[in-house]
C-alpha cells in the first residue's frame, strides 16, 4: 500500500525507530517489471494459504527501469524461431551466455507482451498493405493475429509512456493492495539461524516514516534491477543526476544476494550504452526504425567501410556476424574519439530525408508528402517523449530540427545490468529440462538444481537484471522471468516446510540500519554546517569518491574505458579505504539514510565488478572496457564464465572459471 507523498522537506530521522515485524511465506523484493511479473502470476499457483508480500523502495506505478516509459518492446519472438533469439544474444554478448536461461525466457516472453496489450498497452500494428497504423488506430491484437510494426527481428514499437503503470496495476490487483508495501528500502537479506544456506528474511526501513521493517519468509525473490551511478557520469554540474538507467537502481540485487553467499556470474560484464549526448536519449529507434547511420566529425560513415570490417575482425575470431555485437559497435566509436575524429553524429537529417525522397520517387504528391513528414517528425519526437523526456527537452531547448542537423551521440559511463545489452548478475538454476546440461560439482558449476532461477542459496530467487549471463531480456523478458519465478517460489514453499528463524534480534537489526542516523544525531552539533563534520562523512561525498576511483582506475570515461592489472589493483585499494570510511556515513533524514545504504550497496557491487575484471585476463567486451595488459579476445583461455562466491561465514571470496556449454549448436558468431 502506498504511503502518501511527503509533506514539505525531508523527514528528520530519530534514534529509535519503531520496529514492525512481518511473517510471510514469500517475500518479493522490488517492484519493477520482474517483480510485477511475479506478483501477477503467483496467486494463480499459490491460492490463499500462502502469505505473499511485495516490498518496493518506491511506488510500483513508476518504479524500476521502465518507470519513465518505453517506445519499444525489444524482445518479442513472434514468428521467429526461439533458437535464433538464443543465437542473437550469444552473438551480442561475445559468446559467453547461459543458453538454457535465454531459451527459457524466449519461450515465455510473448505471453507477457500479449498480456501487456490486453491490459491496455497500445502496440503499433500494420494494416493489410503493410502500412503503419501506429498504436492509435483499431487493429487486431497480437493474440488475434495482428501484425506488429517490427523495427528489428526482435523489436516492436509501442506507445509506451504509461507502460509501467499499465503493468503495475494488474500486479497489485492480483496480489492485493494491502500486500504491496511501498516506500520501504530493503537493506539486506537474512539467512536462517538453523538451516545452512537458506534464506529466512530481510530487513529494511521506510523512507516515509521512522520505522524499521523485519521480515521472516520461507522463500524470496530479489529483483531490484541493476546498478547506476557507480562510475562518474558524463553529466556533471547542471546536468548532474541525469543518467541513462534509472538513478534509483543501486546494485541492491547483486549486493544483497552476494552478501548471503549467492554465486555471481559475469560481474565483469557491463553495459556502456551509446546515447544522444547530454540527454541520454535512446538510439535503438533511430538505428532500427529510421535506419539512421553514424558519422564522425569528418562526415565519414565510419562504421560501414572496409576499415571497420578489418577492425572488427580482430575481435571476432570466427568472422563477421550479421549484426555487430553492441560492445564492438561502441569500440568503433571509441576509436574515432581516441584518434581525434570526433564528435560522432547520428545523421538524423540524412535518415529522415531519405524517407521523404523514397516517397517522392514513388510519386507521392507534395500535400501527402507534407502529411507524411508531419507524421515522421512526431514519431521522432515521440521516441524521446515516451522514454527519455529530458532528451526531448534538450532538443527543444537547443532548437534542434532533426531533419536539418544530426545530433551528437557518445558512449556513456558504464552501468551494471543483466537485462539490456549486458549480462552481469547472479548464477541461477535453469529449468528442470532434459536439454539443460547436467554438470558435476558444486552449484557454482551446475546449470540446474531443481528450482528454475533459484540462486545457489536455498529459497533465494532472482529475475530480470538479477539473472546473470542472459542479457537481452529487456522489459518483456524481465516480466516473463518474474512469472517463471512465481511458480517456482510456490513450489519451493510447498516442498520445504520449515519455520524461518533469524540470527539477529529485530532490535539488533534496527540498530544496525539506523547506525548512520545515530552517528549524525550524536555529532551534528560539532560544527556549524551539518554537511562538514570531523566525526562523520555524508553519503553525497562518499558517492563522489566511489565514482572518482572507478572512473580513473576501473575503466570509466576518464580513460576511454581502459584499465590494467596495475590500475585495477589501485582501484581495489581505494575501495577498501572507502569501505572503512563509509562506516562513518551519517544520515540526518530518511532520504539520506536511503542514500547511505544505497552507497553501501554500490560499493559492494562495484568491488565485485572490479574483482571479476581483474580475474578475467583478456578484453572480452572491447568498447565496454579494455585491459591494456590483455587487449585481445582470448577464446582459448577465456571462453568461459567467471563465477565468484562470497562466503558469509569466513568473509572470503572465491573466483573461478566455469565451463560455458552451447545448447543451440551452430557457428557461435551467428
Ligand atoms: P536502445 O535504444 O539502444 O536501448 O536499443 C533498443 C534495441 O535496439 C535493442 O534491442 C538493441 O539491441 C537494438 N539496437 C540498438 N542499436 C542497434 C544497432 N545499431 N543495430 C542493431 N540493433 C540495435
Amino acid at each position: 500500500m502506498a504511503l502518501p507523498n511527503k509533506p514539505m522537506g525531508e523527514l528528520p530521522a530519530i534514534d529509535n525507530p519503531e520496529i514492525v515485524e512481518h511473517d510471510v511465506d514469500v517475500l518479493i523484493v522490488g517492484g519493477g517489471m520482474a517483480a510485477c511479473g511475479a506478483a501477477f502470476e503467483i496467486k494463480k499457483w499459490a491460492g490463499d494459504d500462502l502469505k505473499i508480500t511485495l516490498v518496493d523502495k518506491a511506488s510500483m506505478e513508476r518504479s524500476g527501469a521502465v518507470a519513465q516509459g518505453l517506445s519499444a518492446i525489444n524482445t518479442y519472438i513472434g514468428e521467429n524461431p526461439i533458437e535464433d533469439y538464443v543465437k542473437m544474444v550469444r552473438n551480442d554478448l561475445m559468446g559467453v551466455v547461459r543458453e538454457d536461461l535465454i531459451y527459457d525466457c524466449g519461450r515465455h516472453v510473448d505471453e507477457s507482451v500479449k498480456l501487456f496489450e490486453e491490459w491496455g498497452l497500445p502496440v503499433w500494428k500494420k494494416d493489410a498493405d503493410g502500412e503503419n497504423l501506429d498504436g492509435s488506430k483499431p487493429a487486431p491484437t497480437l493474440r488475434e493475429g495482428g501484425t506488429p510494426v517490427r523495427t528489428g527481428k526482435w523489436q516492436i514499437m509501442i506507445n509506451g509512456e504509461s507502460y509501467k503503470c499499465i503493468v503495475a496495476e494488474p500486479a497489485k490487483t492480483a496480489l492485493g493492495e494491502d500486500n504491496c508495501l511501498e516506500r520501504i528500502f530493503i537493506v539486506k537479506m537474512l539467512l536462517d539461524k538453523n538451516k545452512a544456506n537458506q534464506v529466512a528474511g530481510a530487513v529494511g526501513f521506510s523512507t516515509r516514516e521512522n520505522k524499521v521493517h523485519v521480515f521472516r519468509c520461507r522463500a524470496a525473490l530479489v529483483a531490484c534491477g541493476g546498478a547506476v551511478n557507480i562510475f562518474r557520469p558524463r553529466s556533471t554540474g547542471e546536468g548532474k543526476g541525469r543518467a541513462w538507467y534509472p538513478v534509483w537502481n543501486a546494485g541492491s540485487t547483486y549486493t544483497m544476494c552476494g552478501q548471503v553467499g549467492a554465486t555471481m556470474t559475469m560481474m565483469e560484464n557491463r553495459f556502456t550504452p551509446a546515447r544522444f549526448k547530454d540527454g541520454y536519449g535512446p538510439v535503438g529507434a533511430w538505428f532500427l526504425l529510421f535506419k539512421a547511420k553514424v558519422a564522425n566529425g569528418l562526415g565519414d560513415f565510419y562504421a560501414m567501410g572496409d576499415a571497420a570490417k578489418e577492425e572488427l575482425q580482430k575481435f571476432m575470431p570466427y568472422g563477421a556476424s550479421a549484426v555487430t555485437p553492441t560492445c564492438l559497435r561502441n569500440h568503433l566509436m571509441v576509436r574515432e574519439f581516441i584518434e581525434g575524429r570526433g564528435p560522432i553524429y547520428m545523421a538524423t537529417d540524412v535518415a529522415l530525408n531519405a524517407f521523404l525522397d523514397e516517397r517522392r520517387e514513388a510519386g507521392m504528391d507534395e500535400k501527402s508528402l507534407k502529411k507524411f513528414w508531419k507524421h515522421l517528425e512526431s514519431e521522432a519526437w515521440e521516441d524521446f517523449l515516451d522514454m527519455s523526456v529530458g532528451q526531448a527537452g534538450l532538443w527543444a531547448g537547443a532548437n534542434i530540427e532533426p531533419e536539418k542537423v544530426g545530433s551528437e551521440i557518445m558512449p556513456t559511463e558504464p552501468y551494471l545490468l543483466g537485462s539490456h545489452s549486458g549480462c552481469c548478475g547472479i548464477w541461477t538454476s535453469g529449468p528442470d529440462e532434459d536439454w539443460v546440461p547436467s554438470v558435476d560439482g558444486s552449484r557454482a558449476h551446475q546449470y540446474k538444481w531443481g528450482y528454475n532461477r533459484m540462486t545457489t542459496v536455498d529459497g533465494l530467487f532472482t529475475a530480470g537484471d538479477g539473472v546473470g549471463a542472459s542479457g537481452h531480456k529487456f522489459s518483456s523478458g524481465a516480466h516473463a522471468e518474474g512469472r517463471i519465478v512465481a511458480k517456482q517460489l510456490v513450489k519451493f514453499c510447498r516442498d520445504n516446510d520449515f519455520t524461518p528463524e533469524l540470527k539477529q534480534s529485530a532490535q539488533e537489526l534496527a540498530d544496525e540500519i539506523y547506525a548512520p542516523v545515530k552517528l549524525y544525531n550524536q555529532h551534528v552539533g560539532a560544527s556549524t554546517a551539518a554537511n562538514v563534520n570531523p566525526n562523520y562523512c555524508k553519503p553525497a561525498g562518499i558517492m563522489m569518491r566511489l565514482m572518482k576511483a572507478t572512473d580513473e582506475y576501473g575503466a570509466g570515461v576518464a580513460t576511454y574505458y581502459m584499465t590494467s592489472g596495475k590500475l585495477l589493483g589501485i582501484c581495489m585499494d581505494l575501495l577498501q579505504l572507502l569501505r572503512e570510511d563509509a562506516e562513518k556515513m551519517a544520515a540526518g533524514d530518511l532520504h539520506e539514510l536511503m542514500r547511505a545504504w544505497e552507497n553501501y550497496h554500490r560499493i559492494w557491487c562495484v568491488e565485485m565488478h572490479i574483482r571479476h575484471i581483474q580475474f578475467r585476463e583478456e578484453s572480452r567486451y572491447p568498447g565496454f572496457y579494455y585491459r591494456s595488459d590483455f587487449p585481445n579476445v582470448d577464446d582459448e583461455n577465456w571462453k568461459c564464465f567467471v563465477n565468484s562466491t562470497f562466503n558469509p561465514e569466513t568473509q572470503e571470496w572465491l573466483c573461478e572459471k566455469v565451463e560455458c556449454l552451447n545448447i543451440v549448436e551452430t557457428d557461435p558468431w551467428l
